[in-house]
């Protein structure tokens, strides 16, 4: 006879094993049972698994496609599935479900925030608008559907600069919320008239110039990958300006950029100032080169919740499904067809 337990699930069953804590869900192993019962409950559901580069690297084996958050919206808006697992943090499943309403998306565990689209609220930016009311709005994908309704343009790191080019020059612009890349754009376009929120992604700010200094002077010929959002972008700048390190050697790039640039790249070593779940798509990508971490302890905490026991759960159970109200995602979708419209298609690995 099968017992079922309060939450419905088979007594003793793979999914009877999950443990929920505050930290997010454990107590399962990414083995073949695993595996075979994710592939099963996906079929079951018609559900396709989208997983951020990230992620945990079983959780990127077993998605149908993994990205940055540009690739993974455009595929977001396209999914021929009815359901959508966002294996990503909270901002990237709205935006999926700004793309996809008639869709069920789900994220495996809704408590995987991000401290950067944290950083503003739709309150702040509606009072920084009115201070520069015939500003154009560009913001960071990173933020909440409350704020992309808000938002004029939507943009990620690898168009954020297309973005900002395809901006009347003589309009004034607000970018937000992060820093780093808002300075990165201002510097690469020379546009002066561009306002900076100063929010932040607290992984990538702790990635800072001193550890990149240290690491580059320690492997002069490596190249240097950094990530835009990271606070030691100006440091990779300054080594270049200051003769330490040649300038064909620091690539600032987005997460999709990283991969296309490994592909390329004669390097022997690359180190690479970005999250550390990204050195598991690079050494895919080029298994041939040596990636190391700027820093190693540079994880993201919110994109680690999503684990295997999470998405056993999601898939299981149906949650956490994502909703966004209708009238917000009306306006938010605006911004963020303009983003998935422009710029280069980075392309999606598997
Ligand atoms: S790495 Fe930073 S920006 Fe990315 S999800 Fe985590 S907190 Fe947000």
């Amino acid at each position: 006879m099968t017992t079922l337990t309060d939450s419905g699930v088979q007594a003793g069953s793979l999914a009877d094993r999950i443990v929920n804590s505050p930290a997010g869900y454990s107590g399962i192993e990414p083995d073949d049972e695993w595996v075979a019962e994710i592939l099963r409950l996906k079929e079951e559901r018609n559900a396709t698994i989208l997983a951020h580069n990230y992620q945990l690297p079983a959780i990127q084996d077993i998605a149908d496609h993994v990205g940055d958050s540009l690739a993974l919206a455009r595929i977001a808006a396209t999914a021929a599935e009815d359901t959508i697992v966002f294996c990503g943090v909270h901002f990237m499943a709205e935006t999926a479900k700004i793309l996809s309403p008639d869709k069920m998306v789900l994220l495996p565990d809704t408590r995987a925030g991000c401290s950067l689209a944290d950083s503003i609220t739709a309150e702040e930016l509606r009072a920084w608008r009115d201070e520069f009311p015939d500003a154009v709005v560009v913001s960071y994908v990173n933020t909440t559907a409350a704020v992309k309704a808000l938002t004029d343009y939507c943009c990620t790191s690898s168009n954020a600069v297309d973005v900002v080019n395809a901006i009347d020059p003589d309009r004034e612009v607000l970018f937000l919320p992060d820093q780093f890349l808002g300075q990165h754009v201002k510097r690469v376009t020379g546009r002066e008239n561009m306002h900076i929120w100063a929010g932040e992604c607290h992984v990538h700010a702790a990635i800072n110039g001193d550890e990149l200094e240290e690491k580059a002077r320690a492997n002069p010929e490596a190249e240097l990958f950094v990530h835009p959002e990271c606070g030691c972008a100006t440091s990779s700048l300054y080594l270049v300006s200051e003769g330490h390190f040649p300038e064909d050697q620091v690539k600032i790039l987005s997460t999709g950029g990283m991969l296309e640039e490994a592909a390329r790249t004669g390097a022997r070593k690359v180190l690479v100032a970005t999250e550390v779940g990204m050195i598991h798509q690079l050494r895919k990508a080029a298994p041939q080169v040596d990636f190391e971490a700027v820093n190693r302890k540079a994880a993201c905490k919110f994109m680690k919740m999503i684990t295997p026991a999470a998405l056993l759960r999601s898939l299981t159970e149906g949650a956490d499904e994502i909703h966004v109200d209708a009238e917000t995602a009306r306006l938010a979708a605006r911004s963020v067809q303009r983003m998935i419209s422009i710029g280069h298609s980075v392309p999606v690995s598997k």
